[in-house]
């Protein structure tokens, strides 16, 4: 058993680090007060390296696995969750591409992405489906060579800025099996009949896009079919248990930047005459921090890293979620606590670790979802 990261992998978290220090740190504030999408962060990230993580050598990207990937995204959210979701999230939906797509899909849209030249989105969620995925009622339809889709998505990351989007749909509605009935197509955001209604007010995550679709009689050809019709539903399930390990390393990250921020804050606030970092309840709080932390990290390279193996474990990557993003909200509840009312008000960043925390527990399969993975497996 080795739990050393490789030089490779070490250099990556440096890269990562460095880059969300020098081009997310100075503005995070601003982007959250103002909602606005951070179009820079992205721009700058790709020419970094860090968008596109998983694209394959051979259509442009660096090939990282899941864990290289993990790494990123966890020294991203370590200074701003939402920035981190403009450059790891910047490609989301083409994972499906990469498992199932055609080769002239590969080609035609990989490279693009980590060019930066493109946007993906994945739209599964519905306004009256989301853990139930299996129940979406849009609906694509075979006419002449093409499909035509009628429906609506929900909270979808990069919904209004995206160049393509990989959507759910229903072309099965008779199969007999419901988990049979879906498949998954690539829609072009230029299509007609697609309206695209950014949803302002989140708690958290706000220099991230997100938004409503409707799709109203939008035409595809059918070669834009990923993978096998009826098979759409499997391709997310699988698509999920990869992607989780993510959103684990998202929780991971976030927490970490919370306990760096209270270690500084402990160190230089007094509080009957000396530094409060000098109280051992303070201290033991903080050390339940990074034992927490350091269990979520470990759940999720071991998570990551069966994935990369080609051993995924959907139970063990529900688990790394639902303990990493409920590990945040815990260090985060902790972090603002330690802060006192200056935590309370936005020139802490503290208080957006907090609102953003909330996130994890509920997006890529809500915590109560990742728990019934886990107890499937139980029985
Ligand atoms: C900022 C943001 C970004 C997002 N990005 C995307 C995206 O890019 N693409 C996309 O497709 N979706 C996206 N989502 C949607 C997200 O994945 C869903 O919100 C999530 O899956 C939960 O679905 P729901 O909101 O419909 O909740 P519901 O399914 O209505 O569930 C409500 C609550 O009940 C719980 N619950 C449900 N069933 C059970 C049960 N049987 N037993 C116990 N508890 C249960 C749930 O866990 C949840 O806590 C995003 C959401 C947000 C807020």
């Amino acid at each position: 058993m080795d739990f050393e990261l490789t030089e490779e992998q070490r250099m990556i978290q440096d890269l990562a680090y460095k880059f969300a220090v020098k081009e997310m740190a100075p503005i995070a504030k601003e982007y959250d007060r103002q909602e606005k999408y951070a179009r820079e962060v992205w721009q700058k990230g790709c020419e970094a390296g860090l968008v596109g993580a998983l694209v394959p050598e051979e259509y442009g990207g660096p090939g990282y696995g899941f864990l290289e990937l993990a790494l990123i995204s966890e020294q991203l959210s370590r200074i701003d969750l939402g920035m981190c979701l403009c450059v790891v999230a910047a490609t989301f939906g083409s994972e499906h591409i990469i498992f199932f797509g055609s080769e002239a899909q590969k080609k035609k849209y990989l490279p693009r992405l980590v060019a930066g030249a493109m946007i993906s989105a994945g739209a599964f969620t519905e306004p009256d489906a989301g853990t139930d995925v299996a129940s979406i009622r849009t609906r694509a339809v075979k006419d002449g060579g093409d499909y035509v889709i009628n429906g609506n998505k929900m909270f979808i990351t990069n919904g209004t800025i995206c160049d393509f989007m990989t959507v759910l749909c229903v072309t099965n509605p008779e199969a007999e099996v419901k988990h049979r009935r879906h498949s998954i197509i690539l829609v072009e955001a230029d299509r007609p009949g697609i309206t695209a209604t950014k949803i302002q007010g989140k708690m958290g995550v706000r220099a991230s896009d997100t938004a409503e679709l409707a799709f109203d009689n939008v035409r595809v050809p059918q070669e834009n079919l990923i993978g096998k019709e009826g098979a759409g539903f499997y391709q997310l399930m699988h698509f999920f248990d990869a992607t989780r390990t993510m959103v684990a390393s998202q929780g991971v990250g976030l927490a970490q930047g919370a306990l760096d921020k209270s270690l500084r804050y402990v160190r230089e606030r007094h509080v009957f005459g000396r530094p409060l970092a000098e109280n051992q309840a303070i201290q033991f709080q903080l050390a339940e921090m990074a034992t927490r932390i350091e269990l979520a990290r470990i759940m999720t390279y071991r998570a990551a890293w069966l994935v990369d193996q080609g051993k995924t474990n959907p139970s063990i990557n529900a688990m790394a979620k639902y303990y990493a993003a409920e590990t945040a909200v815990w260090v985060c509840d902790k972090a603002l606590q330690m802060h006192g009312g200056y935590g309370y008000i936005d020139e802490y960043d503290v208080q957006r670790f907090y609102r953003d925390a909330k996130i994890l527990e509920i997006y890529e399969g809500a915590k109560e979802a990742e728990k019934m993975t886990i107890a499937r497996r139980l029985f």
